[in-house]
Order: structure tokens, then sequence, then C-alpha cells
């Protein structure tokens, strides 16, 4: 029988709220598949401050180097926020984790059923079979961890910042692989964003991603777009991508455009996929909501699990390789929403359902399937 073995790193807010439900869902796909799981839990952010004065105890850290994969929550919350930013809980705890595991890729299925079309801003005519891209997002390299990074008091007086953006083109190359085998499994295009007709660091990622592609994965359809166009086009129209993959800053921000595009925080998973291989020989991941620990409904059981869910769906391919138990996940979420259970984020004018009862409407479809 597979062991899963994986940290599950709740947090604040509505974190452990939207946890429980995953965990709950996922002990349900395990009996039906035969896994067994080996969840270990550790504190991590504003609560880990509040009890061991640090949002990453070196606990915490032990026990996710002891996993195959994080299972994780959300972290943050107004309690923390006059701290120094360097102890806030999301600086302190996500970017020491994205840095020791060296979590290089993001990715974030931007998906919207076509029944939550609502959702959405974009008019539905112009999303009639809702959403469906992957946006994937390059998180060690580029302009936030480039050195020189500094402020400085120039001769006359003047204060000058410089933050510098470095590529190298075997952290392009890494991207590039992540993409390229995630577009295999969908529709097999894949849209690089850059801006080289400005940036030196993006004329080499053009030229790299060209090459690597060519190499590699001559079958698939590769364009490229200048990062301004790709942000218009995004809300013109999402579904003409498929992978959209691009460097951290300008991933940053095209990723959050598009959870914007996508509707509802609660439903928008996320995977961040390290360099080192885990026990069984797989990418290392961390595997988080899109959204924050949602402060204002946090401790009302009114959260919506879904995000939460299809992070740990994506744990289970990415990290475990067990795509089946993934895709079953996945399906029964759909099926849940499209069938009706809302919870208050997505309900629009329809009955609302808990926290709880929402993972039952999916519980209740891996039991039908
Ligand atoms: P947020 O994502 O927590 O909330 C934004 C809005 O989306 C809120 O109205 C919230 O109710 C809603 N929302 C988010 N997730 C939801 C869900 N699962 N179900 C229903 N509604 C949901 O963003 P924010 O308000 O900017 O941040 C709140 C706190 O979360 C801050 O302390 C911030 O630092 C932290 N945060 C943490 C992470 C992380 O841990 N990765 C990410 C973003 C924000």
């Amino acid at each position: 029988m597979p062991t899963l073995k994986f940290a599950v790193l709740a947090g604040d807010g509505i974190g452990p709220e939207v946890m429980t439900e995953a965990l709950r869902v996922l002990a349900h796909v395990a009996r039906q598949e035969n896994l067994r799981l080996e969840p270990t839990a550790a504190e991590v952010g504003g609560i880990a401050i509040d009890r061991h004065g640090r949002a990453l105890p070196d606990s915490t850290l032990r026990t996710c180097e002891a996993a195959d994969a994080i299972l994780f929550g959300s972290v943050g919350g107004p309690k923390w926020e006059k701290l120094p930013p360097k102890e806030q809980p999301e600086r302190a705890a996500l970017l020491p984790l994205r840095q020791h595991f060296t979590l290089f890729a993001n990715l974030r299925p931007g998906l919207l059923y076509r029944e939550l079309a609502d959702a959405s801003p974009l008019k539905s005519e112009r999303i009639p079979d809702g959403i469906d891209v992957l946006c994937i997002r390059e998180l060690t390299g580029g302009i936030y961890f480039g050195r020189p990074k500094e402020t400085t008091t120039l001769a006359d007086g003047d204060l000058q910042a410089v933050d510098t953006m470095v590529y190298r083109r075997s952290e392009i190359e890494r991207i590039t692989g992540i993409a390229i085998t995630a577009a295999r499994s969908r529709r097999r295009k894949l849209c690089s964003v850059d801006k080289a007709n400005v940036l030196e660091t993006s004329v080499l990622w053009r030229k790299t991603v060209t090459a690597y592609v060519a190499q590699h994965a001559p079958d698939l359809e590769l364009s490229h777009l200048y990062v301004d166009n790709a942000a218009m086009q995004l809300v013109r129209n999402p579904n003409q991508f498929d992978v959209l993959f691009t460097e951290n800053m300008f991933g940053d921000i095209l990723s959050d455009e598009m959870a914007c595009v996508c509707g509802s925080l609660g439903m928008l998973a996320s995977a961040s996929l390290g360099a080192g291989k885990n026990s069984l020989g797989l990418p290392f991941g961390l595997y988080e909501p899109a959204g924050g620990t949602a402060p204002d409904i946090a401790g009302r059981g009114v959260a919506n699990p879904c995000a939460q869910i299809l992070s740990a769906a994506l744990m289970l391919r990415y990290s475990f390789g067990l795509e089946k138990p993934a895709a079953r996940i996945e399906a029964a979420v759909k099926q849940a929403v499209t069938g009706g259970a809302r919870t208050a984020d997505i309900a629009f004018g329809q009955k609302a359902v808990g926290t709880a009862a929402m993972a039952d409407a999916v519980i209740a479809h891996l039991s039908a399937d």
C-alpha cells in the first residue's frame, strides 16, 4: 500500500478550517484507493509566532524536511500586522520555505466552471465555457532575489534604490521544462511571457525558451508575448492561453490578474514545485490555496474549502504521482459545485452551505463515482 507522507501546515485564519475538510476528503480517497496517509501537523505563521516566537520554527522545518510534500493553509492576519515586515507571517514563513526547498515553479490553475461564470468580472459572453488556463511563475529568481538590492544616499544627498533582475540560462530551462510537462497533459500550447524589447534578462529568456522548446518539445505550439500585451489578453480572452509561463515578477502580477478574472479565491489552488526530489523520486512541493487567511470570515465555518481540497489533489498528482485520485477529487469538486453546493463566495443568490457541508458534497460525489 503506497504511503503518503506529508506535512500539514494549516496556519491562521480560515487555514485550519479548510485544512480539516481537505484532510477529510483525502482520507476518503485514501480509503477508496487503498493509500496510507501519513500527515504530520506543524505550526506555521501567526500561531507559530505566538507559541514559538517565530513564524517558521525549526521543528516545523524539520517536519517538512522529513515529508515528501507540504500541504499548506495560509498565514497572517491583523493580529501580526504591526510586527516589523521581516517578522510578519507571510514573509517570515513562506519566503524561507520557498528558499529552503528551492520551490522554483509556481503552478496556478486558473479554473472557472461555466456554471460559475457570474463570479468573474468578465462579461459571461466572453467566457461561454468558463476559464481553464494554467499560469506558471518562476519563483526563486529575478528581481526579488537579485543583488545588489539596496537604498543608498548619493553624493548630492538624494536617495537611490536599486533592485537587480538576474536570470541564468539554467533557471530559464528548468522552468521551461516544467511548462512543457504541464502542456503535454493539457492542450499542448505554451505561451512564454517576457519584456524582450527592453530587458536583457528577457532577451536571454526568449532565446533560451525558444531553443529549449525546439530541442525538447518541437511537438508543442510555442508563442511569445510581451508582458503588457499578456496582461491585456488575459482580460480580453483568457482561453486563448493554455499554459502561460513567465519570470517571477511578471508571474506575480499576471497570476493575481488571472485569479481575479477567475472569480473567487476560494476555488483556486496552487502548487510550488521544488528543485529537489522527494523519497519517491518525484518533485518535492508545497501546495496551498491562492487566497489568504480571510480574516473577514475566519472562525464562522463559511469559508470555501475547495481551493484547499484542490491543492491536495495537486499534491497527489505532482508529489505522489497519483493522477487518478487527483483527477477524481477535481471531478468531484466540479460536480459538487455545478450540482448546486455553494459556499457564500460562489452562491450568487442561491442558498449557501458552510465549509463542512461543501466538503460533504465533494465526498458524496467521490462515493458515487
Ligand atoms: P485573502 O485572500 O485572505 O482575502 C481576500 C478576500 O477573499 C476576502 O474577502 C476573503 O473573505 C475572500 N476569500 C479568500 N479565501 C476564501 C475562501 N477560501 N472562501 C471564501 N472567501 C475567501 O486576502 P487579504 O484579505 O488580502 O489577506 C488576509 C491575510 O492573509 C493577510 O494577513 C495576508 O497577509 C494573508 N495572506 C496570506 C497568504 C498566504 O499564506 N499564502 C496569501 C495571501 C494573503
